[in-house]
């Protein structure tokens, strides 16, 4: 359950919400193929986009120049242990840049086939203008229910 933050990404911007991952996290060493996970992420919100009949759109695009949402690997702060983070929609435009720490993530020993594509799903989903149920600041990756894990089963 997430519920919509304070600014939203335009109508034209959410038709064509295109995604750079960074070679920072693309070819990143460690347990997980991030860029098949960013892939995935994509694919599980067009394919919710069409079964809610929603203009959202996500794709990859080869340069960041040609990027709204640039994915990238770095230190998330905090004392909650956030594996990611990603500012939220500013100017008709999503948040970005996701930083994902690979450092969290994999001391957490999280899976790279249902929570890393999981954990880009969310914060696809705060770049976009979603937020936490809760008070600012609350929840994490087990917090909230983006429904990427039920579609992933069907
Ligand atoms: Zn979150």
């Amino acid at each position: 359950m997430m519920k919509q933050a304070g600014s939203l990404v335009s109508r034209d911007v959410m038709r064509d919400l295109t995604i750079y991952v960074d070679p920072s996290i693309a070819s990143a060493a460690g347990p997980c193929n991030w860029a098949a996970a960013v892939d995935s992420a994509i694919r599980y919100w067009n394919w919710a986009a069409t079964t809610s009949s929603s203009i959202l759109k996500f794709r990859t695009v080869p340069a960041q120049s040609q990027a709204k949402i640039t994915v990238t690997s770095g230190t998330v702060s905090g004392s909650t242990g956030e594996q990611a983070q990603v500012p939220f929609p500013s100017s008709g435009n999503p948040g970005t840049p996701i930083i994902v720490d690979l450092v969290k993530f994999n001391a957490a020993q999280l899976g790279c086939n249902g929570d890393a594509p999981h954990l880009i799903g969310h914060e696809l989903a705060h770049a976009i203008g979603l937020a936490h149920p809760g008070p600012t600041g609350s929840g994490d990756i087990t917090a909230v229910s983006v429904p990427l894990r039920q579609i992933r089963t069907r």
